[in-house]
């Protein structure tokens, strides 16, 4: 008889819950799961990064590596996400317009072929003639999208998890070979830790946004000269609608500034097609800021193999775009775990 095994997987942000789930499809009888991390969905720490995503899709154009394959894990969380809205309407997602409105397009948008890589699969996308753009936009388009309130969808997950045998540890790791102490027989540990620990190609992204009461009917973005962005991001199950947003690499403030507040929200109220009644006025619920865990040239997802066949799978560094990766990032885990022999080949659904 299979000696029985716990694969301990490190982190409760949306990489490893997505990863936990996946993971419970192919599990060998003799295997089980334990969720081991610092915060779980409920809690409000600026190192946790997933309570804080807006979240909304809203493709990348490029050719890198990097951007290729994002393309693809984006692409297939898109699929995924289109039948949980409709399956699983407490998980928080829906599908609507999204528009996004560039005054200096980097060249990677005016790039046919990158753009193309990215924006093609999206249902009803198209590129918006110049007289349905607002004065100073050079390149704008409108597709079909999804938002997702990140904090009901990690406990949505997190309690799919739990009631399909998962377990779930509080604690937190000094060093990630801990991990293989934290239950009997512990061989492979999947490390979905966000940052990871000591990479140095790791880095921190800060965000502010700001959530507010008023409603608005579609995601929009706008990139303005000056080199900001500005968002509206609905949040499904009346959720209010996030506001944003800053992008500050290696910038450790944990504090919301007011001034962004004010220059977030003066924005919204020019770009965004808010209700007038409210006379441009936000219904402020609260500031956030939340660091995203970034690594250069992308996620790490790989195999490191330890002395007496204990495997690490490293899944971390999705920095700004963890939502709309998940999926495609926790089918890629799964899909090096089979490789290796980790887990059993035909899926028990
Ligand atoms: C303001 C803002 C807006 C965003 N908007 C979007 C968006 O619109 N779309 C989108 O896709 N993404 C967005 N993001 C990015 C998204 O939030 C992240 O990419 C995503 O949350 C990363 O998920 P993760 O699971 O890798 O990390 P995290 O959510 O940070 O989770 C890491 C987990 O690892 C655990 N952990 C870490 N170290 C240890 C340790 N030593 N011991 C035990 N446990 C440990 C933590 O406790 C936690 O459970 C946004 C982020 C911010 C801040």
């Amino acid at each position: 008889m299979a000696e029985f095994e716990t694969i301990v997987v490190v982190g409760a942000g949306v990489v490893g819950l997505s990863t936990v789930l996946c993971i419970q499809q192919y599990l060998k009888p003799s295997q089980s799961v334990l969720l081991v991390a610092r915060d779980f969905p409920s809690d409000t720490s600026v190192n946790y990064a997933s309570p804080w995503a807006g979240a909304h899709y809203r493709p990348v154009p490029g050719s890198s590596p990097q951007a290729l394959r994002e393309a693809k894990q984006a692409q297939r969380t898109y699929e995924f996400f289109k039948i949980l809205a409709v399956n699983e309407p407490a998980a928080g997602i829906i599908f609507l317009k999204g528009v996004e409105h560039l005054e200096a397009p980097p060249p990677e948008y005016l790039d046919s072929q990158s753009a193309h890589n990215v924006y093609s699969h999206l249902d009803e996308f198209r590129y918006l003639s110049d007289d349905e753009v607002p004065a100073g936009v050079k390149w704008g388009v409108e597709y079909g999208t999804y938002v997702v309130n990140s904090p009901v969808y990690c406990a949505h997950m997190l309690r799919k998890f739990i009631l399909k045998g998962g377990t779930t540890k509080r604690y937190t790791l000094a060093h990630l070979k801990e991990a293989f102490s934290l239950d009997t027989n512990v061989k492979t540990v999947i490390n979905c830790s966000g940052l990871g620990f000591d990479d140095p190609k790791s880095f921190i992204i800060r965000g502010q946004t700001c959530l507010v009461r008023n409603p608005v009917s579609a995601t929009i973005t706008r990139q303005n000269t000056d080199g900001s962005w500005s968002f509206c991001i609905p949040r499904p199950l009346d959720g209010g609608t996030i506001i944003g947003g800053t992008k500050q690499p290696h910038n450790w403030d944990p504090n919301a500034s007011p001034e962004t507040r004010a220059q977030l929200l003066a924005k919204a109220s020019k770009w965004f097609p808010f209700a007038s009644e409210s006379g441009g006025q936000f219904d402020v619920i609260h500031d956030i800021v939340g660091r995203r865990p970034a690594r250069e040239g992308g996620m790490r997802i790989e195999v490191e193999k330890l002395e007496n066949e204990k495997q690490i799978v490293h899944a971390y560094g999705a920095g700004g775009r963890g939502f709309e990766l998940s999926h495609g990032v926790a089918e890629d885990t799964v899909a090096l775990m089979l490789e290796n022999g980790l887990l059993k080949e035909k899926a028990v659904l």
